[in-house]
């Protein structure tokens, strides 16, 4: 029987960036779990702990405050039972929801923010492989409402986002799930605070976010900075109007290609939306620096 090749980076941006697990990922190449476990232990990609959630106070707070989920609800997210979740709920001192909190909803930007089953649906399917999200979606009017509506609404905290995003090692869809907003809410929200991503798209492919070369370093980012005279290039914002360092962006998404003339200054607002629409940015952008 011969072996079957499954390339590194497809291995780990199915395991570790969308998060399938041996099995899962088993079935998508026929092969049984004990096999891709052991691709993964020659690729050398570190094993994941499963159901060892951290289940952190604000977290709870916010799922059952917040977005108003039952014991029940919260303890499938976590893929524990309810009395575990009422057990964290006593040990943290939450209070108790009392009934009419429940059924009457308070004046909570998050409560009874709970999905439809369509939405469910959808956020399932959209989130495998190449039907994912962040790859160079277009929106629908509908959807581009949802998201202004959602940026508005979405009050989540940095702490939880990062304990989430780090801590959890959730996806950005499965923030977006678990929260009731749309991935583009949460990747925008991640560039507001200034929390680095761990995967990035790069040819339909998740790699990782620091998978930078040597030679895009600080020097040469000082230089481009330099060179952009320390303004946003898209909005025309100052390094000083902003109180931060402007994101030095690849043009084209290559990071191996860090050639001056691929890079630009953008501020974070402007780096966000470079993760949708990618063909017409690339274009603009090229434009712009030539
Ligand atoms: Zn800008």
């Amino acid at each position: 029987m011969s072996r079957i090749k499954i390339e590194k980076e497809l291995l780990e941006s199915l395991y570790l960036g969308n998060g399938y697990t041996a099995k899962e990922i088993g079935k998508i190449f026929c092969v049984s779990k004990g096999t891709i476990l052991l691709r993964l232990k020659e690729h050398k990609i570190p094993t994941k702990v499963y159901r060892k959630y951290i289940i952190e106070k604000e977290l709870v707070i916010a799922l059952y405050y917040g977005n108003g989920y039952n014991l029940k609800e919260i303890a499938d997210i976590f893929g524990c039972t309810n009395v575990t979740i009422r057990d964290k709920l006593i040990e943290y001192n939450v209070p108790r929801r009392s009934i009419s909190e429940i059924s009457k909803g308070k004046n909570n930007h998050f409560y009874g923010y709970h999905h439809t089953k369509e939405a469910k649906k959808h956020i399932g399917d959209a989130h495998r492989g190449k039907n994912n999200y962040m790859y160079g979606r277009i929106f629908t009017t509908e959807e581009r409402e949802k998201m202004s509506k959602d940026r508005k609404k979405c009050k989540i905290e940095k702490e939880l986002l990062e304990a989430l995003y780090f801590g959890n090692n959730y996806t950005i869809e499965k923030i977006a799930e678990l929260t009731g907003f749309c991935p583009a809410t949460i990747f925008n929200k991640m560039n507001e605070y200034g929390i680095e991503r761990k995967y990035v798209f790069w040819n339909n492919i998740l790699t990782p976010y620091t998978s930078y070369p040597l030679e895009f370093n600080n020097s040469l980012r000082k230089r481009i900075r330099d060179r952009d005279n320390h303004t946003c290039k898209e909005c025309n914002i100052t390094e000083d109007e902003l109180g931060y360092k402007l994101s030095v962006h690849h043009i084209d998404y290559n990071k191996q290609n860090s050639k001056s003339e691929n890079l630009i200054s953008l501020c974070r607002s402007c780096h966000s939306k470079t993760g949708f629409n990618r063909k017409d940015w690339e274009k603009y952008y090229k434009n712009l620096v030539k």
